[in-house]
């Protein structure tokens, strides 16, 4: 293992991040972990709540099955152990949005154990992140405080949904790397459709557990095991977009940096990022499990799983993106990185193989992952919906390839494609762009410039890297549409290099 936390300077010398996420996916179901309700976006308030999730005397929880599906499928996604015995257990607590008084969720016999993560950093290098545990639980209500001023307002259109919560080892050394974790478990999700990974809506959070060590501890932990040898840590709840993640994380361990170093100690706590201030704020000091007196549902059987289904799921797990990622390396000789930026959406890797039939991958590559995927990000739009499909890129890039363009008259096209001139070739025909690769019409050009600048060709003589000069001026008569490949050997020889 290599170390790549980044050193941060305090007044007493260097400190380290240690992180660890508690990653709350909601599972893509249209009905709820224990009922029949509806689980979707946008209803009424209330709209969506069985005499279960309302937790009404008497009332049963069923499990569904689908929900089960899902958590193996993204089990199996994790490379994880799949456990074909698991357990519900009731986690006792009191909130006004939570009316069975406990949380339906796995304790001590999860549905999922151990499995990893890899996650790409920007640079394009890879790291692990260790996968402790994922276990079924039902969500909570809302409460609302802003609809009235003297009263709280309670909508249990979530409570009972299902939810993954995945959890890491605290693998993560600083706050770029938990961000790109986050992204790589989405992706993963996604891939699976497992969850929809919409952010936003809150359909996937992190909890952010958060601690600081002197340099060097981390690595005897790594070694050991020991979680003495790490710092106290906070746990950061609810952190719903990447930037997010990364300010929170940045703020607090200079908090507790600063805590330290003026002689305090951390209390372990779970605390709240208030991205208005980009502060952390404490919530409460950190419960212990036993705080919840946690113990079997009795309403609930244990859940056993049948290996036969468990394969049966297995074999419909679509290509998952890091096996995508490395058939696109080998198969397009495509660097990790373009490959790695590809595959962060399914359809943008599809959208490449349709487009890179019989061109040169790479530029078809390059051609998506710019041009293409900066004009739709710019237009917020998704590239199942992109305006110009993978044949007009092909197209695009085949003359490139025929040299009828250069890539610089290329993203001129490009704009021309996007504002909805035509297909690449009509607009090249119509606009006259082909570049000019006829030697007769360059001769031309050429003889007229060192005709007319006597100093600058005889310079070349002596400095051949000065034909530069020249092959700007082409470019400037012909308006950058001279072949740069037939300009410079037109020029060579008539300058006698
Ligand atoms: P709890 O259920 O009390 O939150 P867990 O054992 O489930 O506790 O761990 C929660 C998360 O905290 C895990 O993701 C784990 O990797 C992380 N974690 C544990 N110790 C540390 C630490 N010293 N620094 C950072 N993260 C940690
Ligand atoms: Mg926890």
């Amino acid at each position: 293992m290599t170390d790549t936390s980044k050193l941060i300077e305090g007044r007493t010398g260097q400190w380290e991040v240690v992180l660890g996420l508690e990653v709350h996916a909601q599972v893509a179901s249209n009905a709820k972990l224990f009922s029949g309700a509806a689980v979707g976006f946008g209803a009424g308030p209330n709209e969506q709540v069985s005499l279960v999730d309302a937790a009404m005397p008497g009332m049963l929880p069923v499990i569904n099955r689908h929900c089960v599906e899902q958590a193996v499928k993204t089990g199996l996604g994790l490379k994880a152990q799949i456990n074909l015995r698991s357990r519900f257990d009731r986690k006792n607590y009191f909130y006004p949005d939570l009316p069975q008084g406990y949380q339906i969720s796995q304790f001590k016999d999860p549905i999922v154990g151990e499995g990893e993560v890899i996650v790409e950093r920007d640079d394009g290098s890879t790291f692990t992140v260790r996968i402790e545990r994922l276990h079924l639980e039902q969500d909570a209500g809302k409460s609302l405080h802003d609809q009235d001023p003297n009263a709280t307002y309670v909508d249990l259109n979530r409570a009972g949904t299902a939810l993954m919560e995945i959890v890491s080892r605290p693998d993560m050394r600083c706050a770029e790397e938990a961000a790109a974790y986050v992204k790589k478990l989405k992706t993963i999700l996604v891939y699976l459709g497992t969850c929809d990974g919409d952010m936003d809506k809150g359909n996937l959070r992190a909890d952010v557990n958060v601690s600081v060590c002197r340099p060097g501890a981390y690595e005897k932990f790594r070694e050991t095991g020991d979680f003495s040898h790490l710092g106290t840590r906070c746990e950061i709840k609810n952190v719903n977009s990447y930037r997010y993640i990364q300010q929170a994380i940045e703020y607090e361990a200079r908090r507790q940096i600063e805590i330290i170093e003026d002689g305090g100690k951390i209390d372990q706590e779970t605390r709240l990022f208030d991205p208005g201030k980009l502060e952390t704020r404490s919530m409460r000091s950190k419960e212990e499990a036993h705080d919840y007196r946690y113990f079997p549902d009795p309403d609930l059987l244990p859940l056993e799983l049948d290996p036969a289904w468990v394969e049966a799921i297995k074999a419909t797990l679509p290509e998952l993106p890091d096996a995508k990622k490395a058939r696109l390396q080998s198969q397009y000789g495509l660097t990790a990185y373009d490959a790695g930026v590809l595959i962060g959406e399914a359809a943008k890797a599809d959208f490449f193989e349709t487009a890179a039939k019989g061109r040169d991958a790479k530029l078809t590559s390059n051609w998506v992952t710019n041009e293409l995927t900066a004009k739709l990000s710019a237009g917020n739009i998704e590239i199942v919906d992109s305006p110009l499909g993978p044949d007009a890129i092909a197209e695009l890039v085949a003359l490139i390839e025929e040299g009828v363009i250069s890539s610089k008259i290329a993203k001129d096209v490009f704009e021309r494609m996007w504002a909805g001139d035509g297909r690449p070739r009509e607009i090249v025909e119509k606009q006259g762009l082909q570049q000019v690769s006829d030697t007769g019409a360059l001769d031309a050009i050429i003889d007229a410039l060192i005709a007319a600048n006597p100093g600058q060709a005889s310079a070349v003589k002596e400095k051949p890297q000065a034909i530069g000069w020249f092959v700007g001026q082409v470019m400037k008569e012909t308006g950058g549409k001279a072949n740069p490949g037939t300009v410079n050997q037109l020029l060579k020889a008539k300058l006698g290099l």
